[in-house]
């Protein structure tokens, strides 16, 4: 299994060079293009690894999926979905309704950036840093990770530059979609949140409890009821890529969620976790040479669930 991972790495290096790091958060600018890791954490227990699968970068998107199951746990499923659907967008992930029509719950997506925000009110907490807190420590046990942290620099960058969340923030008020008053703060726990730092390996964990549905790798001890696994795997699979999520269901045929640090997280339903990370993105903000390879893994381990 190491040496197929060592072999995909290399037959998909020369993708690595044809994306572009993403520049909005000016921070992000400062990864390096040739980055390539691959971890694999499979239900047997055994873990396989090639490249830079241990160098941390910011989590990003990928913690729309951990938002999402801390409010299931918080809310049960009802709740959670009479407030966020669970449509496939078809839009890119910062997406504005430009259109002078009501915008409605049941058309936001979780793993899109105002489903996401929204997802931040409904997660108990006294206030908003202890509801990411609550986030931060949901995403270390689903790791098995007491050490991620948050990278400060990516959150400052993010905070100081991300006018368009703030604007998908105040719609969401606008139209009454969230209950809270104080959007800056709901906004900070979402930009933390995206700030969290991982690694590849970080990310096959997580992927490896979605894909047992709900058991944690290396103790087996249950996370969360395997409902809310079916309910975030069906959403990663048809929205998880964006717009790119039909092309990728093709390609790949796994519930999958990216992230602009340049990370993806795949889940083969009862089989495996997977880690990616590459930080050239392709014009929908996913990891172009990290598809490549899902893509390839994919096909040689007869993965795809279609
Ligand atoms: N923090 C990023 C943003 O909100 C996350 C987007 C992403 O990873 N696609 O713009």
């Amino acid at each position: 299994m190491e040496e197929l991972l060592e072999e995909l790495l290399e037959e998909c290096r020369p993708y690595t060079k044809m994306g572009k790091l993403a520049d909005y958060i000016p921070e992000l600018t400062k990864g390096n293009l040739d980055d390539l890791g691959v971890f694999v954490v499979r239900s047997d227990g055994k873990r396989y690894s090639a490249g830079d699968s241990r160098k941390k970068f910011t989590i990003q998107s990928i913690v729309k999926p951990i938002l999402l199951l801390q409010a299931l746990m918080d809310n049960g499923i009802e709740t959670v979905r009479s407030r966020v659907g669970v449509e496939a967008t078809g839009k890119p992930f910062d997406a504005i309704n430009m259109t002078d029509q009501s915008l409605l719950s049941e058309n936001i997506n979780p793993m899109v950036n105002m489903g996401a925000i929204a997802m931040c009110t409904l997660i108990h907490g006294e206030t908003y840093e202890e509801k990411f807190q609550r986030v931060l420590d949901l995403t270390r046990t689903l790791a098995c990770n007491p050490d991620i942290d948050v990278d400060e620099a990516v959150y400052e960058s993010e905070k100081r530059t991300g006018n368009k969340n703030r604007a998908l923030g105040f719609l969401l008020k606008a139209y009454n979609m969230i209950d809270e008053e104080n959007i800056d703060a709901v906004l900070d726990c979402y930009f933390r949140a995206c700030s969290i730092r991982v690694t590849s390996e970080d990310l096959a964990f997580i992927g490896y409890a979605l894909a047992s549905r709900g058991k944690a790798a290396l103790t087996n001890e249950r996370i969360f009821p395997s409902k809310y696994g079916t309910y975030v795997n069906a959403i990663l699979a048809t929205c998880g890529m964006y717009d790119g999520s039909g092309d990728f269901a093709i390609k790949v045929g796994l519930p999958a969620k990216s992230g602009v640090g340049g990370g993806i997280m795949a889940v083969a339903p009862t089989r495996m976790g997977i880690g990616l990370f590459s930080p050239g993105l392709d014009e929908k903000g996913n990891s172009l040479a990290g598809i490549k390879v899902l893509e390839k893994l994919s096909q040689r381990m007869y993965l795809s669930i279609y």
